[in-house]
């Protein structure tokens, strides 16, 4: 839309996260939306690479008969089926549908920061397959071949088909209902619910001292993901806010169903991923973590629990509270220090 030439200045009250009446999105001040430059800066803070995290003591493991069980490789090469192309989608949907639909300058500027992110996470996936060696090809295509992986990247997929519509725009309640579904499947499903049996795993694999600096990649990529839920859902409240007629009682009861659906795909693909367990993890310690986290995303943005299973991993409870404090991995010695070090 061209600019239109004026002495007057932007009205913060007309700025919306979507439908922004004469949204300038170029203007990023005057600011409304808070959370989303405190965002941005906390994702420069903890800026990462990949390529920083020593992997020698990986390889020797990895290369060793006696370090890692079949179950565990397996497990390993699992879980990096699933998060190779994660993220992708995680990018394709902020970069294609966020960044275009949303008319807020300062969420604009936090999503370029999360799309960076995403191609980090998805480099240090890559980074992980080259340093052990593994077969490219079988790990990034088994999103196509593992029926569980399938079954939730589908999943996800199927709701961006309308929203990535070159003609699809909001403005209509129908069209701003779609929207907003798709904000709460990609960021409370995908990136609430669907990375978290394989951090549990990654953590299980540090918790027994394998593999640290594959887990210590995935631990940088825990911390900028429950960021990006954080932002998801502090845009999803918002919305509430600011489009009420939005959130009916028919619209919360199909998000509930949406998201238990979610929390049965990731349940899925744990237990037959894991079909005996792996690190004294068992298939119904994953159905209660799942179940449990899923309750925590319900709850963010005002839905009612659905489960109310206790927590069977306490030790992964703080990083899905998104706690804030340091030394969060209790566990973890290193001497790692540049701008991004694991400071939460
Ligand atoms: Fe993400």
């Amino acid at each position: 839309m061209p600019i239109k030439k004026t002495n007057e200045k932007v009205d913060i009250n007309k700025r919306r996260i979507i439908n922004g009446e004469d949204a300038d999105v170029i203007q990023l001040y005057p600011m409304k939306h808070k959370f989303a430059w405190d965002a941005y800066l906390a994702g420069n803070a903890n800026h990462w690479l990949p390529t920083e995290i020593g992997m020698q003591k990986d390889i020797e493991q990895w290369k060793s008969t006696s370090v890692l069980s079949e179950d565990e490789r397996k497990a390993l090469k699992t879980v990096l089926g699933f998060f190779t192309t994660a993220d992708s989608i995680a990018a394709n949907n902020v970069a294609l549908a966020f960044y275009k639909h949303i008319s807020s300058p300062e969420c604009r500027m936090y999503i370029l920061r999360q799309s960076y992110e995403e191609a980090i996470h998805t480099h240090a996936y890559q980074y992980i397959v080259e340093s052990l060696a593994l077969d490219e090809g079988e790990i990034f295509n088994m999103y196509r071949e593992v029926e569980a992986i399938y079954n939730k990247d589908n999943f996800i997929l199927s709701f961006n088909e309308g929203i990535f519509n070159p003609n699809f725009k909001t403005g209509t309640l129908e069209n701003d209902q779609k929207f907003l579904e798709n904000m709460i499947v990609f960021s409370i499903i995908l990136e609430g619910i669907f990375f978290y049996s394989s951090f549990a795993v990654m953590f299980g694999f540090q918790r027994q001292n394998k593999m640290v600096g594959s887990a210590e990649q995935i631990q940088y990529i825990m911390r900028d993901e429950s960021q990006h839920l954080n932002f998801g859902i502090n845009m999803i409240n918002t919305i509430k806010e600011e489009q009420p007629e939005l959130w009916t009682k028919e619209f919360q009861e199909k998000m509930i169903k949406l998201i238990k659906r979610g929390a049965e795909l990731e349940i899925t693909f744990a237990q037959e991923v894991f079909p005996k367990g792996i690190f004294g993890m068992n298939s119904e310690n994953f159905r209660q973590y799942i179940e449990h986290i899923a309750d925590r995303r319900l709850q963010r943005i005002g839905l009612p629990e659905q489960y109310n299973t206790p927590n069977p991993f306490p030790w992964m409870s703080e990083a899905i509270d998104l706690s804030k404090e340091k030394n969060f991995f209790e566990t973890r010695v290193t001497e790692y220090k540049v701008g991004g070090a694991l400071d939460w």
